[in-house]
């Protein structure tokens, strides 16, 4: 396949461990080069054979990403769109099972007739033309493609193969190797040690591919010495060895590659001359909100049934530091439970003590439930600011079902297929989806919002985007009954038929969601809801019965378009 000559490719592998941040790593880089004035996509490869992350438990994978156009993703393509301020696609994330599920269509198809199909070279060369994809598609200067895995997995092979080639086809000048690797502490002997990163270079040798750049991470700086030996054991210029120490947030990793000019570095080597200063004052300042607010902090419970494994909520708890940020407040996060909730001597009010806000997070399958509705109720009858997100909004339904409606025993269908009150049920073009993967209501849908409702005073428009990924819905047949009893519907489908949002009308801040605005916010675009939300949560706080309406915009946040783009 062509491959269009004038997009630079970065690739990033990584090396010694794994969680280095080799997301965080492509999406600083990307933002930097973005703020100079190029425009940049970041890809996402996982050597898996899922064909997405879609079907995989969160406690293996974390949180499932889902872009507007409807794929179900890894979470780095949050952390890409959280820092680039672009939004991610179907094509930004490949895995080995979407290449060999195409390799062997095509088999089928007959369109190797008469060959031998082999990793060399039938998956590598879709491998090739898959790289080249966004770069054929988008208006591009660098395409940057971070690959999935530690450098020594058998199963990324293919992906460092397809590199290699690529690299030898391109020429030094069009594509480079970002390598992370890892420079460990050892106490005993005060000293920062080398050798696992001489080793990891010699690994990625063994594949053909010369490092371009090697980033360290460690837990101390690195000094002028240890990047010397560095360089001289990997073969690299001491001036392409960037230091990455730890920091107190991922958002000043950009700052800090910057410091080590890691961009500039970048540049240099693709021959990419034209550029200018990049102005990263607000960057700067949503970095010094963020460690050093100034009106106080907020307690957030984050109610769910994975709270082992914080990476399952991760947008969720992104989404809150940037809503600390543009609140001004440190947002601290307990996470609470669900099945805790359960048992009949747990004690709730000693439970949230010190919480100013509640939040249940999405979610599927029955376990913890009725947790979940108990902190609910709690939220509802003490006047607790609330936030439920998908499941978290069914369960606000059903508690007001069971608790104010008086149906007693409602549900929804996910849960009890033959409750006598389906408050939520599966979707109306659910019910003859037979296949699991990618079959649910995923991506970007517009939302009517209704004037005078909370909704608006957060969003100050009338028509929204976001991002949904489920297969039940409210149960029209409760609607009038309901309005009647307090609950707003305050945000629908255009054509009226999909409750997407409710709200409670004597509440100081209660609203659920069946969407996932998690999935929106950017440090330069606070979602609407986190921020309204963790302001209602300072006011509790502070001990205003009322919050103000409408809630002020943080002062960093550039005004969206009607569209919610
Ligand atoms: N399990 C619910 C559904 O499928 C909620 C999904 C979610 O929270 N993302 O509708």
């Amino acid at each position: 396949m062509a491959r269009p000559k004038n997009v630079k490719h970065i690739f990033v592998t990584g090396g010694v461990i794994s969680s280095l941040g080799k997301g965080i790593l492509s999406a600083s880089l990307g933002m930097l080069l973005k703020s100079r004035g190029l425009r940049v996509a970041i890809q996402k490869y996982d050597p898996y054979i899922n064909v997405d992350p879609g079907t995989m438990s969160p406690y293996q994978h974390g949180e499932v990403y889902v872009t507007d156009d409807g794929a179900e993703t890894d979470l780095d393509l949050g952390h890409y769109e959280r820092f680039l301020d672009e939004s991610t696609s179907q094509s930004s994330n490949l895995t080995m099972g979407r290449v060999y599920k195409s390799v062997i269509d095509k088999e089928r198809r007959g369109e190797y007739l008469g060959a031998t199909v082999q990793v060399v070279p039938h998956v590598i060369d879709e491998i090739k033309d898959r790289m080249a994809e966004l770069a054929k598609n988008g208006n591009l200067d660098v395409l940057i493609t971070e690959i999935g895995g530690t450098i020594g997995d058998i199963e990324s092979l293919p992906f460092l193969e397809a590199m290699r080639q690529m690299k030898l086809e391109m020429g030094d000048r069009n594509m480079l190797n970002i390598h992370l690797t890892f420079v460990p502490y050892i106490k005993a002997a005060s000293e920062l040690k080398t050798k696992p990163t001489q080793h990891s270079v010699k690994m990625l040798l063994e594949t053909g591919i010369q490092p371009d750049i090697l980033v360290c991470r460690s837990e101390k700086p690195l000094s002028r010495e240890i990047k010397n030996k560095v360089g001289h054991f990997c073969n690299v210029n001491d001036l392409d060895v960037i230091g990455l120490n730890d920091c107190d947030t991922i958002y000043d990793v950009p700052l800090l590659l910057l410091k080590e000019k890691l961009d500039l570095r970048v540049l240099k080597k693709l021959g990419l001359k034209k550029y200018k200063e990049p102005n990263l004052e607000y960057w700067r300042e949503f970095c010094n909100k963020i460690k050093f607010p100034e009106e106080g902090e907020v307690t957030i419970g984050i109610c769910g049934k994975y709270t082992e494994y914080p990476d399952a909520y991760k947008s969720i708890l992104e989404a809150f530091i940037h809503a600390g940020a543009s609140n001004n407040v440190k947002v601290n996060i307990k996470l609470l439970r669900a099945e805790d909730a359960e048992i009949n001597t747990f004690n709730l009010s000693k439970e949230l003590e010190g919480v100013s806000g509640i939040l249940v997070a999405p979610g599927f399958g029955d376990r913890g439930i009725e947790g979940k509705i108990n902190f609910i109720r709690y939220a509802r009858e003490k006047n607790v600011p609330f936030f439920g997100i998908c499941l978290g909004m069914q369960c606000a339904t059903i508690e007001f079902a069971r608790n104010v409606c008086g149906l007693q025993d409602a549900n929804s269908t996910e849960f009890n297929k033959r409750t006598r009150f389906p408050v939520i049920d599966l979707m109306e073009h659910q019910k003859k989806v037979k296949e699991k993967g990618g079959t649910m209501r995923l991506g970007s849908y517009p939302c009517i919002i209704k004037e005078g409702s909370m909704a608006h005073a957060v969003y100050q428009k009338f028509l929204i985007n976001e991002r949904h990924r489920h297969r039940f819905e409210f149960n029209n047949t409760y609607r009038n009954s309901f309005e009647e009893s307090g609950l707003i519907f305050s945000g629908t489908s255009p054509n009226g038929e999909l409750v997407e949002i409710i709200e409670l009308k004597d509440h100081r801040w209660f609203v659920g969601v069946q969407f996932h605005p998690e999935l929106k916010s950017r440090v330069q675009k606070v979602h609407p809801l986190f921020h309204g939300f963790v302001a209602a949560a300072k006011a509790y706080v502070q001990g205003g019965r009322q919050m103000e309406l409408p809630v002020e915009q943080p002062s960093f946040m550039p005004v969206e378009n009607e569209a919610g783009e």
